[in-house]
C-alpha cells in the first residue's frame, strides 16, 4: 500500500469509486421516507433511459450482489415447465446454467471454447433441432475471459424463432450499447457496482411489459420474486422488505456523474482508452493478452503469465498491491492467466501508473520478460 492513497481496484466490480459517490453513503435513510422513495424512483427512471427502454420494458431493482438478480430473472421469467437454453464460453455462463438447474428448470447447456464468441448460427441450429426450448440465457460479456458475445445477432435469432432472451449484462451495461428499441430480450440484467460505478449491493432486472402478467407465480422463492417485488414496488413506491439504502443513493450519485460524463459513449470512451493503454503499456513489458482483440471487450483483459519460473500470482500480485493496485487471478481452467480490469472511476493516466507498477514488481520479483510460454 502506497502512504499517500488507497489501491486503485483493477477488479470487475468491486471497483473503485469517485469520492463523490463515496460521500453519498454518510446519511441514514428511512425505507418508507418519500425522500427515499423518491430517489428509487428517479434510479429507475434513469436505468430505463440508458437502455432506452421506456415504452418496451420496466426495470425491477432487487437487494444483493448481480447474481441475486440473474437467479431471480430466471426464476421469475422462465415457468417452471419451461426450458433454458445456455449458451456457454465461460465462467459466469456455467454459474447461469447450475442457478437455471437449481432452480428445477430443465436446462441444455451449448458449449464454446472461452476464447471464442458464441455462435448465433449454432443457436439457431439447436433451437431448430429442440422445439422444446423456451428460454435462451447469454451473457453479453463472460467477464471470465473478457470475452464480448454478439448480443444483436443473438436476440434477433431467438426473436425469429419465438423464444425468450435473457441477457445477463451485468459487466458491459451502461459501458456498451444496449438499446431496447433494436434488442428484443424478455429480461436484461445488471448490477450496481459494475460500470456505473457504484458501490456493490443490489442488481436491477428489465423485464419487457408485455411478458410481466405470465411472470405472476413462476417463481417459488418469496424474496426473489421480482414480479412480486415490482407489483409492491409500483403501488407503494417502496422496496419489499429492507432496501440497501446507501447503495442506493451512492448508485444516485454515480448515475449523475455517469450522465455529466456524457452517458454511454462516454464511458464506453473512457474504457477503450484504458484497455488500450494497459494492452499497450504490459505488451511493452512482454506480456500477451489470452483473446483476440477482435473479440475482446474493453472492461476486463485476461493476460498470459509469464513463462518466467518465478513467477507467482500471489507473490506478483502482493507486491503490485503494495505497488497500489489490486490485480484479479485468472478463471479459465486450462492456462494459467491473470486479469485486469479496465473499469472503475479511473482513467488512462491510472491504467498508465497500473503498468509502470507492474513494471516494479516484475523488477522485484527478478522477471526480466513477461513473455508467456508459446
Ligand atoms: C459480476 C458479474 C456477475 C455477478 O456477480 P456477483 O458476484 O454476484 O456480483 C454476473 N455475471 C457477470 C457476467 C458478471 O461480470
Amino acid at each position: 500500500m502506497t502512504a499517500h492513497r488507497e489501491a486503485i481496484l483493477l477488479t470487475p466490480g468491486p471497483l473503485t469509486t469517485s469520492l463523490r459517490t463515496k460521500l453519498a453513503m454518510l446519511k441514514d435513510w428511512g425505507s418508507w421516507d418519500s425522500d427515499f422513495i423518491a430517489i428509487t424512483a428517479r434510479v429507475r427512471q434513469s436505468l430505463l433511459s440508458i437502455v432506452h427502454g421506456h415504452d418496451s420494458h420496466v426495470v425491477v431493482p432487487l437487494q444483493g450482489s448481480g447474481t441475486f438478480s440473474v437467479e431471480a430473472a430466471v426464476a421469475t421469467v422462465v415457468p417452471p415447465g419451461g426450458h433454458v437454453l445456455v449458451l456457454d464460453n465461460g465462467a459466469y455462463c456455467k454459474r447461469a446454467a447450475k442457478l437455471t438447474h437449481l432452480m428445477g428448470r430443465r436446462t441444455t447447456v451449448v458449449p464454446f471454447a472461452e476464447d471464442a464468441a458464441i455462435s448465433p448460427e449454432v443457436l439457431q441450429s439447436h433451437l431448430l433441432a429442440d422445439t422444446s426450448i423456451t428460454h435462451v440465457v447469454m451473457i453479453h460479456c463472460e467477464t471470465g475471459a473478457g470475452v464480448l458475445n454478439p448480443l444483436q445477432a443473438v436476440a434477433d435469432v431467438c426473436q425469429a424463432h419465438g423464444k425468450g432472451l435473457i441477457v445477463d449484462a451485468m459487466s458491459s451495461f451502461a459501458a456498451l450499447e444496449i438499446d431496447a428499441r433494436k434488442v428484443h430480450f424478455d429480461a436484461l440484467i445488471a448490477a450496481s457496482g459494475k460500470c456505473l460505478e457504484g458501490v456493490p449491493g443490489m442488481g436491477f432486472v428489465f423485464i419487457r411489459k408485455a411478458i410481466l402478467p405470465q411472470c405472476e407465480g413462476n417463481n417459488s422463492s418469496l424474496a426473489m420474486d421480482l414480479h412480486d417485488q415490482y407489483i409492491y414496488m409500483e403501488k407503494t413506491g417502496q422496496w419489499r422488505f429492507t432496501p440497501p439504502t446507501h447503495v442506493l443513493v451512492a448508485l444516485n450519485e454515480a448515475i449523475a456523474q455517469f450522465e455529466e460524463e456524457g452517458g454511454q459513449t462516454a464511458r464506453l470512451k473512457r474504457y477503450q482508452s484504458n484497455c488500450r493503454t494497459l494492452v499497450g503499456g504490459m505488451a511493452e513489458l512482454g506480456f500477451k493478452p489470452f483473446l483476440d482483440p477482435a473479440i475482446q471487450a474493453p472492461i476486463i483483459v485476461t493476460f498470459h503469465a509469464p513463462a518466467d519460473p518465478r513467477y507467482q500470482f500471489k507473490t506478483f500480485y502482493d507486491i503490485a498491491k503494495k505497488n497500489g493496485f489490486i490485480l484479479y487471478p485468472g478463471k479459465l481452467t486450462q492456462v494459467e492467466t491473470f486479469r485486469v480490469g479496465c473499469i472503475g472511476a479511473i482513467g488512462p493516466v491510472e491504467m498508465a501508473q497500473a503498468v509502470h507498477a507492474v513494471a516494479l514488481t516484475l523488477k522485484e520479483v527478478g522477471i526480466a520478460s513477461a513473455s508467456p510460454a508459446l
